[in-house]
């Protein structure tokens, strides 16, 4: 168990599309532990399997542990399975893209379905500031971040931004 480094954008991995979990393994569970530590550490709310170099359909979540309550969610092979028809934009950061915040405009709740780590199966709705995340963290394994779902000219300034640093 331990802190695994987090890859950062324009790392190909970020932008390669994950594959389905066919059995959870204890590699798994030592992974999502991992993950857990990694996140809390960071300090993020939100880590997808990829961000770590592990190209499988998983991501962690805990959205309400900077208040004080832990609240840890493990999500394997999500899917969305219905979303509201009304948008609303957050500044969303990214471990992967450090020390950027992009406004992206997405559904205001969704309702996703999931395994658990116990591999049972799962579902949630998901509203506020929940469900930019796990709209986020499903876009990771999907090969998506935020800056492409900027338009061009944002993404140009963002990138301009990020390679003029050391
Ligand atoms: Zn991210």
């Amino acid at each position: 168990m331990g802190i695994r480094p987090i890859l950062h954008w324009p790392d190909p991995r970020l932008t390669t599309v994950c594959t389905p979990v066919d059995k959870i393994t204890d590699a798994m569970r030592h992974l999502v532990q991992d993950m857990f530590e990694t996140m809390y550490e960071a300090p993020g709310r939100g880590l997808a399997a990829p961000q770590v170099g592990v190209m499988q359909r998983i991501f962690v979540t805990d959205t309400t542990w900077k208040e004080g309550e832990r609240t840890p969610l493990v999500f394997i092979n999500p899917e969305i399975t219905d979303h509201a028809t009304d948008l609303v934009t957050h500044d969303e950061g990214c471990l992967s893209i450090p020390g950027v915040l992009t406004p992206i405009t997405r559904p205001a709740e969704v309702t996703m379905r999931w395994t658990d780590l116990a591999g049972m199966p799962r579902e949630g709705r998901f509203t506020g500031f929940a469900a930019a995340c796990v709209q986020h963290e499903l876009d990771h394994l999907d090969g998506v971040l935020t800056l492409d779902r900027l338009d061009p000219r944002q993404r140009a300034e963002v990138e301009a931004t990020l390679s003029a640093r050391p």
